[in-house]
């Protein structure tokens, strides 16, 4: 069976944010969307953020300041600010399951995405929280990270893709990228995989004891 992919777009909203959504529209394909708070007050953002949701798309919590990793800064007052204070500003536009991406560095997943704190504010406030599998790395590779990200995904039957809708140039390759997905009949699906949410509502799934946690 060809790989499935789930695609995911983090740090937005920014007006590259529109030029994502029409082209996914296009395509008839939905993706999450992990949102910054400080780039969801900027003018404008709430807009894009409002049309991602309207038009199907996953909209995720990715922190309020995308500025200290909660396993750096596990101080509870912080850990109420970046993961609360952003599920507040989000408001409507997460109606139902609250999703979480944490950040860390360069795409790594390790101690620095989560501390103890954090992890008790995401299981009491039953949130989902939402790793990945693929990064790669289009904030430095604008032009040739779609040929990094098809050589991975041909490592793993489902892989959950992370992506950023930033002026960095690289979304200018997401048609071609998509064309290739096609092109290899590597389906795209809106679905998280297990693997990739060690937390659903709040729940510990399978891969929960894979989830570092700092402290
Ligand atoms: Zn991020």
């Amino acid at each position: 069976m060809p790989p499935r992919v789930t695609l995911s777009f983090d740090n937005g909203p920014t007006p590259v944010t529109a030029q994502v959504l029409d082209v996914l529209a296009g395509r008839g394909l939905r993706a999450s969307f992990f949102v910054v708070g400080e780039r969801l007050r900027r003018p404008g953002a709430r807009a894009l953020a409002e049309r991602a949701a309207r038009e199907g798309h996953r909209i995720g919590n990715h922190s309020l300041t995308h500025a200290t990793p909660l396993g750096v800064a596990d101080d509870p007052a912080e850990v109420e600010r970046e993961i609360d204070g952003m599920q507040a500003l989000l408001g409507d536009l997460v109606p139902g399951e609250k999703f979480f991406r944490p950040f860390g560095g360069g795409g790594r997943i390790d101690r620095n995405l989560l501390g103890q704190h954090a992890l008790e504010r995401l299981v009491r406030g039953a949130h989902t929280c939402v790793l990945w599998s693929s990064v790669p790395r289009d904030w430095e590779n604008p032009g040739g990270w779609p040929e990094v990200c098809l050589a991975d995904l041909a490592t793993r039957p489902w892989s959950v893709v992370v992506l950023h809708d930033l002026p960095t140039g690289a979304m200018d390759r997401l048609p071609a990228f998509l064309d290739a997905l096609d092109a290899r009949g590597i389906e795209v699906v809106h679905e998280l995989p297990d693997d990739c949410v060690p937390l659903r509502l709040g729940r510990p799934t399978a891969s929960f004891a894979a989830l570092p946690v700092a402290g």
